[in-house]
């Protein structure tokens, strides 16, 4: 069967010059950074030269790199690590609607233990209001966690407005960017936020690796405790093969992004240009142009986004309802409902996201096949015939 894979924003896969790059690390790379002997000296040097790619791609000290199990552990890491060391400091957060479940599920376990969160709503458009984050700053405010961009609808968050509000009122700024490295230019010297999170499995890189920036001077409780690894602030031998995987997919990302994305960006122009073309009653979930540009969520009026996603992988075609995290529940996704879309609408919604390795002839493919479905689906839905019959 012809496979399409159009979920990168669930997964990504391995670049084969990350595979180059790993490959010694089977065999005889083995020993352990924090070894002072031979075995340990080289697989050291290997990890400090990933912290040095990642820092040159973000634009930040390689000191300023926590390296951690994976985006998640960031997230937690960044959000409890402030929580805890702020101890009495204050006990109020603000964060939005609409963050992957890593945020929005640790500042609910914070909430069990007596914090206060702000969720911060989001527009029509799904993207976060400057002004609603800065109203809900008070004086135990400590922490802003505000996604760089979104994993559903890839609206790309004004971030460095809103950094420049918590800066001003003197609180501290985190920002999930899992999504936007390596799709949108990030430069740390220029962002007004303290602490990001980035995950390698999103960048060609592997899974269960991810990392943290945190500013210069920021100080956070550590969440995984144990030796001294990470400089006391994340214990654990390193996943030395993950690292290193991760350095190689951001220095790949830092010669090649550009065109990479120029790349991307027009065949998702053209997927959905032709779908909204093509198929009638089609509603676009997110910013027409404060977006990823590899991603692409839709509304397929009058069919179920779950019927949609299982006909299209009986073709081959990979993509996703609602996020990979929630799919399997039938509920409507809550990225979609805080945007205020029409629940029946958010049921039909389907996300395509874009990545390397995309042809136009897989793009032909599956504006094709989305189509046939659609019309098979439309056949079948007693809603469809009678709003048919209205017109
Ligand atoms: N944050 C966002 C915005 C994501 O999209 C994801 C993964 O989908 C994560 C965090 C979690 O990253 P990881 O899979 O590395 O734990």
């Amino acid at each position: 069967m012809r496979k399409v894979y159009l979920d990168h924003n669930a997964t990504t896969p391995v670049h084969p010059e990350v595979k180059g790059a790993i490959a010694p690390f089977l065999s005889e790379m083995f020993g352990n950074p924090s070894s002072i002997h031979w075995a340990g000296r080289g697989v050291r040097k290997a990890v400090e030269d990933a912290r040095q790619e990642i820092a040159a791609f973000f634009g930040c000290q390689p000191l300023e790199i926590v390296f951690t199990s994976s985006g998640t552990e960031s997230d937690n890491l960044a959000i409890k690590g402030i929580a805890y060391r702020k101890g009495n400091a204050g006990k109020h957060m603000i964060t939005s609607a609409v963050e992957h479940p890593a945020v929005i599920n640790t500042c609910k376990f914070l909430e069990a233990q007596g914090y206060r969160v702000t969720y911060a709503p989001v527009n029509r458009q799904g993207i976060v209001e400057p002004d609603s984050v800065r109203r809900a700053i008070a004086k135990d405010t400590i922490l802003v966690s505000i996604m760089h961009a979104n994993n559903e609808t890839g609206c790309i968050m004004p971030v460095a407005e809103i950094g420049r509000i918590a800066r001003e009122a003197g609180v501290l700024m985190h920002t999930d960017a899992v999504q936007a490295a390596g799709k949108i230019p990030i430069d740390w010297k220029e962002l007004p936020a303290d602490l990001l999170t980035f995950s390698g499995h999103k960048v060609n890189g592997l899974k269960g690796i991810g990392g943290l920036i945190a500013r210069k001077g920021i100080e956070m409780e550590a969440v995984l405790h144990g030796g001294h690894q990470e400089r006391g602030r994340r214990g654990g031998t390193e996943n030395v093969m993950g690292i290193v995987a991760m350095g190689k997919a951001f220095s790949l990302l830092r010669e090649g992004m550009t065109e990479e994305v120029r790349e991307t960006r027009r065949l998702r122009d053209k997927f959905e240009k032709a779908l909204f073309e093509r198929i009638p009653d089609l509603v676009l979930n997110g910013h027409p142009t404060e977006r990823l540009p590899n991603t692409v969520n839709i509304s397929f009026r009058f069919v179920e986004g779950e019927a949609m996603l299982l006909n299209l992988d009986m073709v081959g075609i990979a993509c996703s309802s609602g996020s990979a995290c929630t799919s399997g529940s039938l509920e409507a996704s809550p990225i979609l409902m805080a945007m205020g879309a029409d629940p029946v609408d958010a049921q039909g919604a389907l996300r395509f996201s874009l990545g390397r390795g995309n042809t136009d002839e897989e793009i032909e493919y599956a504006v094709d096949a989305t189509e046939a479905i659609v019309d098979k689906l439309r056949a079948m839905s007693p809603l469809f015939r009678r709003e048919a019959k209205a017109r």
